[in-house]
């Protein structure tokens, strides 16, 4: 079974477009999005059909949680908080309740998916270094866990108690190890690459890719404009930050 696991699509239609074309084209039989469909980006009704429509397990992210009111947006910065109104103006109201009906986590075969972290879901934390790698996995049973929420992707392995950064992009999975992968993001990447990412897991093959995909970036960040959303949103997306 191929597996992709995405995650952060922030209402980028356009970067989740190339991320479902390229999991296709590589045979990709199982879609799992681990959150924040919605927030930042001006597409978000259509983001959510789209991930529906891929009949993809879906967890929530702290962004679908503001939006819908489950949570204050208090702890949002300026430009967060109002793309998060901005959303929540957009959504019908069968929307919200998707968004609310999604669990925090989802636990299958072995390996975990969850937007922020394993410990404490509903904090929303950062894995974000081997560490806080570390600290996930020993909260959990399973030998693999798939988080977002940092929009900065690695995968790092714990084996025998020692936690270690894969430095190749396509990871081939050792025996008696167990995994983190932080996927990335779809619609707002981090990590100084403004391509989108996520990952396909290939249980025949044992290996684990971060794979990135170019978008038609300019078209995104017009629509993020002719929404009235703010500048930095649209700006940020070139950067990659
Ligand atoms: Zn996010």
């Amino acid at each position: 079974m191929r597996i992709a696991v995405f995650s952060d699509i922030h209402g980028n239609a356009e970067a989740l477009d190339v991320v479902l074309n390229s999991g296709r084209e590589r045979g990709v039989e199982k879609w799992i999005c681990l959150g924040d469909i919605v927030g930042y980006g001006a597409d978000p009704s259509e983001c959510i059909t789209r991930v529906r429509e891929l009949a993809a397990t879906v967890v929530r992210g702290n962004h679908d949680a503001a939006t819908t009111g489950m949570m204050s947006l208090n702890y949002f910065n300026v430009d967060a908080r109002k793309a998060a109104e901005w959303t929540a103006e957009q959504l019908s109201t069968a929307e919200r309740q998707y968004l609310v009906s999604l669990p925090l986590v989802h636990e299958r075969s072995g390996a975990y998916f969850v937007h922020a972290e394993p410990l404490n879901p509903k904090q929303w934390g950062y894995v974000t270094d081997l560490w806080s790698a570390e600290d996930a996995l020993k909260a959990i049973a399973a030998n693999f866990c798939f988080v977002g929420h940092s929009h900065i992707p690695f995968i790092c392995s714990l084996r025998d108690g020692n936690p270690a950064y894969c430095t190749s992009s396509c990871v081939q999975l050792r025996p008696r190890t167990r995994y983190l992968a932080n996927v990335g993001s779809v619609g707002q990447p981090r990590d100084g690459d403004w391509r989108s990412c996520f990952a396909i897991w290939d249980q025949e093959q044992s290996t684990l890719e971060l794979v990135r995909c170019t978008y038609d970036l300019a078209r995104t960040q017009q629509k993020i404009r002719d929404a009235g959303l703010p500048e930095s949103l649209a700006a940020r997306l070139a950067t990659g930050y």
